[in-house]
Parts: structure tokens; C-alpha cells; sequence
């Protein structure tokens, strides 16, 4: 049986030669982005493969990108939360060698994390499909709320985001696995670790703690597994730690 206390945690981490965190979208839910698998959550009203995916890029550009840019453009405006703070203080305490992120908000690197990996890319800039020219994601918004489709400033070719899409390969995916097998531990927050490569990522290591609101199919095999909010999970395990 796993342990579950904020003091099985503290003694996980006293024992082992590194860790690194997996985040996922519920880390970023007290920053007031909701995360979709939970009940009410995007994907349970809309197909993700029918609005995310590269085919539906290519095959229904107007609608794809309308989509895209109503759901994710207004997240770059969101603030880290304590979560994300805590996380950048254990980094910077020499407790974590980084963060491996689910996420495209950016919250991390605000936050103060370094070493941060986006495995599923960000919502900063997207790039030209024909000349890889990148722009930031901000003037693509801007043609598409005019009613256009955006299109690259140096050569005309279709714009595509650099957020990864259902099809799409994982541009980070070596790094991230290097990162994982570096350390003994993987520390997971805010996933439910229902899809590769999280599931995938937080098998990396000897040993796995969980810290996410409700359960995950990798409990059974993590050393310590917390059902309570990120936030005050990591602070407390930050006060503990680094003090
Ligand atoms: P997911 O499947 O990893 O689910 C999120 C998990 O977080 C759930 O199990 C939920 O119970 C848990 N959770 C929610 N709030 C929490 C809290 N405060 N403390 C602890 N646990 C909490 O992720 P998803 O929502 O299915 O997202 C799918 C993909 O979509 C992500 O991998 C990501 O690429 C993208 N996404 C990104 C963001 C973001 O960048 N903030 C938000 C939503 C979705």
C-alpha cells in the first residue's frame, strides 16, 4: 500500500538521489484554468480528435482555428499559483532537477522554474508550415478574430500552433524521458495519468509519488500517493523540505 501522508512524502524525498515533477492540467486549476477530463470539463461536450487533431487543422482550417483561439488564447493571461511557486522553490533549493509539463500555459517558467519541458508545446508562438518562420500567437489571434485564416508575415504559408495536436509527434519527448531516467524519483501533480506520455513519463524512475485530487491508474504502483489539492500539498511539502 502506498503511503499517504504529507510525511511519507518529506521521507520519500530524504531517500532518494533526485527527483523531477510531472505536471498536469490540475496544477493549474487554482490558477483558475479549468483542466478537461474532470465532470463538466471540455472533453466531456466536445470530441477532442474532431477540434485538436492535425486533420481537423488541415480538413476544417475556419473552424479549428476559431476553436482554437476562443479556448486558448485567453489562458496566456493567468497567473501561477502556489503550486507552481512551490515547485520553482524546490528546483531552486536543489530538490528538483526540473519540471516535465503536460501543460501549455506557461505557468512553470513564470513561476520561476528553470529546467522546464513542454511536452505537449505552449501557447506562445506558432510557426509557418511552409518557411518554419515563427510569430507570436498573439498576431495569429489577430487575423483570425478578423475573420481570416492566419497566415506567415514572410511568405504567406498557413500557420499552425505550437501546441501539439492529436497526430502530432512530441517535439520534446527524448529530453523528457532523459530528464525522467535521470532521477530516482518522479513526482506527479495534477494528472490523472490516463494517456501517454504522462503514464509513460511517470514510469521512468524506481520510485512514484502522486499528489492529484482524485485517483490514478499508477497508484498501485507509487511509493506515495496524496488525494488533496496541489496547492496546499506543495507548500506544505516546500516548508518541509527547504523550510
Ligand atoms: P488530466 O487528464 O491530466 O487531468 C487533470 C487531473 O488533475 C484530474 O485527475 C483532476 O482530478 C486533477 N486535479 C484537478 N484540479 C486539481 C487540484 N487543484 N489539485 C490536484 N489535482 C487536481 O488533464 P486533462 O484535463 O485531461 O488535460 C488533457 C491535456 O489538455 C493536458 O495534458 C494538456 O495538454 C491540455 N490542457 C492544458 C491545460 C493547461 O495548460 N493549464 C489545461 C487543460 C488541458
Amino acid at each position: 500500500m502506498p503511503g499517504t501522508t504529507l510525511e511519507d512524502l518529506v521521507l520519500l524525498f530524504e531517500q532518494v538521489d533526485g527527483a523531477v515533477a510531472l505536471t498536469g492540467a490540475g496544477i493549474s486549476t487554482e490558477s483558475g484554468i479549468p483542466d478537461f477530463r474532470s465532470p463538466g470539463g471540455l472533453y466531456s461536450h466536445i470530441d477532442p480528435m474532431e477540434y485538436l487533431s492535425v486533420t481537423a487543422m488541415y480538413d476544417h482550417p475556419e473552424r479549428f482555428w476559431r476553436f482554437f483561439i476562443d479556448v486558448f488564447s485567453p489562458i496566456v493571461d493567468f497567473e501561477p499559483n502556489a503550486g507552481h511557486r512551490a515547485l520553482a522553490r524546490l528546483e531552486q533549493a536543489g530538490r528538483l532537477v526540473g519540471v516535465i509539463t503536460q501543460n501549455i500555459d506557461g505557468l512553470h517558467t513564470k513561476a520561476g522554474s528553470e529546467t522546464v519541458i513542454e511536452v505537449h508545446g505552449h501557447l506562445r508562438t506558432v510557426h509557418c508550415t511552409s518557411c518554419e518562420a515563427v510569430a507570436p500567437l498573439t498576431e495569429a489571434a489577430q487575423q483570425v478574430n478578423a475573420g481570416g485564416l492566419p497566415t506567415c508575415p514572410e511568405c504567406g504559408g498557413a500557420l499552425r500552433p505550437d501546441v501539439v495536436l492529436f497526430g502530432d509527434q512530441l517535439p520534446e519527448i527524448d529530453r523528457a524521458l532523459e530528464l525522467a531516467q535521470s532521477v530516482e524519483l518522479v513526482l506527479v501533480v495534477g494528472s490523472s495519468l490516463s494517456v501517454t506520455p504522462a503514464s509513460y513519463l511517470a514510469l521512468q524512475s524506481g520510485r512514484r509519488a502522486i499528489i492529484n485530487r482524485e485517483p490514478t491508474l499508477l497508484d498501485s504502483v507509487s511509493d506515495v500517493v496524496i488525494n488533496a489539492p496541489a496547492g496546499e500539498t506543495l507548500t506544505a511539502l516546500v516548508e518541509a523540505l527547504v523550510g
